[in-house]
């Protein structure tokens, strides 16, 4: 089970016996695990006690991610699991919800029936009752849920999103099971959520859908069209986890660079930075899900001008091959990425690089691929993650012509993280010596001799990772707190250090 273990007890009255337990398990991504701590801390205000052990749990919920087939699969064998529990052991109900409700909603129901209910990620607050407890919070009002008004649904929309919905991107209409209406809420700074992450780190969502026409991509049609998080919400809310002990923010949305603009704010995501950075006690402040185009100079001149915004840029590209990028319809290609990559060193000649791309879209050439891998070498990005293509039925790519042999997409994305290889060698023998800040995280996965952690240049989960093996002036160190540390080693991915302050 990917139990989530949860790290801020929450303050629930009533007496522990008649609290329902609740075991939960979270799949996909840092959005969809955001989603879940706003259930959990939705489910434990009603009263239940949140528990990472299912065999005891008096109700089981699985929010699954519908990204690509990998995913589902993994959604549903983790689904099945939870029936057997319910079959076999304590649980009383199986709740489902996520991504994967808002494609098979029906499906789901009727080809496991031991799901008693299903909850898609525009209804959060229904998990309440679909766990059995109480109704739903009111929609309006003191809601802790930003439902928007019709007042405010006709101004919250990009122009971007209208003209794709008029275009047909987010209609659901070819899927079986699964309901017309679009998500469509947002959480607030009130919203209960009980963090799952690092005491000293949390990820906040600032945004959620998207409107871009990414020809291999489903989210808009699971996730609705985009549209922001209040300016002053975001804020309070961070305000709020640094009294909690969060020194660590990481912004997330299916992009990020788009923050405000259906508000009309230009450079939105420069000004919320801006803003964030000044908070006292935020100590690390980062963007994931950049969009290539959106890199804009205000942004770089904000990242660069405070010292708490990490030196850090995730830019998915998806690919460099102009032909491809314009099947994928996202437009660019390596010269216009190399432009934008020259100008964020230029910018920041520290900043870390991030991306990831799809090996084996549709139509993909050798030409195409062997032009990727050559773009790979010139940029140089620290971290690179490959994404063997899906072919997601619902989505524009689906119905393209020139589909790439599994056996061809396996290997090219192989050849390319073969390439990453070398170059992400290279880079980090180039830290030995540095000495830098190190968010220690506990003790290693793979050994209890060493600890580790994360310097600027790794974000939450996904990089590569600082270990530990001389703790220098100190007997012992803390999960969650900052030290002093010089490289003395590297290995492919990983660095080695020793504490020094
Ligand atoms: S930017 Fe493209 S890939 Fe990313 S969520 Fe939006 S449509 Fe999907």
């Amino acid at each position: 089970m990917n139990s989530l273990e949860v790290n801020a007890a929450p303050t629930i009255p009533g007496p522990e016996v008649s609290r329902p337990r609740i075991g939960f398990a979270s799949l996909g991504c840092p959005k969809n695990l955001v989603d879940s701590e706003v259930m959990m801390g939705l489910l434990a205000e009603a009263g239940a006690t949140i528990t990472s052990d299912a065999e005891t749990a008096d109700v089981l919920v699985v929010n699954t991610c519908s990204f690509i087939d990998k995913a589902k699969q993994e959604s549903v064998d983790t689904i099945l699991e939870m029936a057997q529990h319910k079959t076999a052991g304590r649980a009383q109900r199986l709740v489902v919800a996520g991504c994967m409700v808002e494609r098979y909603r029906d499906e789901i129901q009727k080809n496991i029936p031991e799901v008693d209910a299903v909850v898609g990620t525009g209804e959060l607050q229904q998990i309440l009752t679909a766990a059995g407890l109480a109704s739903p919070r009111p929609a309006a009002g003191n809601s802790p849920f930003r439902i928007l008004t019709v007042a405010e649904a006709a101004v919250a929309h990009r122009a971007e999103g209208d003209h794709r919905e008029k275009q047909g991107r987010f209609s659901r209409e070819s899927w079986d099971g699964a309901i017309a209406s679009l998500p469509n809420y947002l959480y607030n700074e009130h919203t209960p959520r009980l963090r799952t992450t690092a005491r000293s780190s949390a990820y906040v969502k600032i945004a959620e859908g998207c409107d871009h026409p990414c020809g291999f991509c489903i989210i808009p049609q699971l996730r609705g069209k985009f549209r922001s998080r209040r300016f002053e919400s975001v804020v309070a809310e961070v305000e709020r986890l640094v009294t909690e002990g969060v020194q660590e923010v990481t912004l997330i949305g299916q992009d990020t660079t788009c923050y405000g603009e259906d508000f009309g704010m230009k450079d939105g995501l420069a000004q919320l930075l801006d803003r964030l950075a000044r908070i006292d006690g935020v100590r690390w402040l980062r963007f994931l899900y950049a969009y290539p185009n959106r890199v804009t100079p205000t942004l770089l001149e904000t990242m660069a001008r405070h010292e708490n915004i990490c030196k850090y840029l995730d830019v998915p590209l998806q690919h460099a091959a102009p032909n491809v990028l314009k099947r994928m319809k996202r437009g660019g290609g390596a010269d216009i990425f190399l432009k934008m990559i020259e100008r964020v060193r230029a910018a920041m000649p520290e900043i870390t690089l991030r991306t990831s791309f799809i090996a084996g879209f549709p139509g993909e050439t050798q030409a195409d691929f062997d032009l990727l891998m050559d773009f790979v070498r010139e940029a140089r990005f620290n971290w690179l993650g490959v994404f063997e293509y899906s072919d997601e039925e619902g989505s524009a790519a689906y119905a393209l012509d020139g589909k790439v042999s599994r056996r061809t997409i396996g290997a090219r994305q192989r050849k390319l993280m073969r390439n990453q290889l070398q170059i992400s060698r290279k880079a980090c023998a180039t830290q030995v010596d540095s000495v830098m800040d190190v968010l220690v995280e506990g003790e290693s996965e793979e050994t209890p001799l060493l600890w580790q952690g994360r310097s600027a240049m790794h974000a939450p989960e996904i990089d590569g990772k600082i270990l530990i093996n001389d703790l220098g002036p100190y007997a012992s160190v803390q999960a969650g707190k900052f030290y002093r540390c010089e490289i003395t080693d590297a290995h492919d991915y990983d660095l080695i250090a020793r504490v020094v302050a």
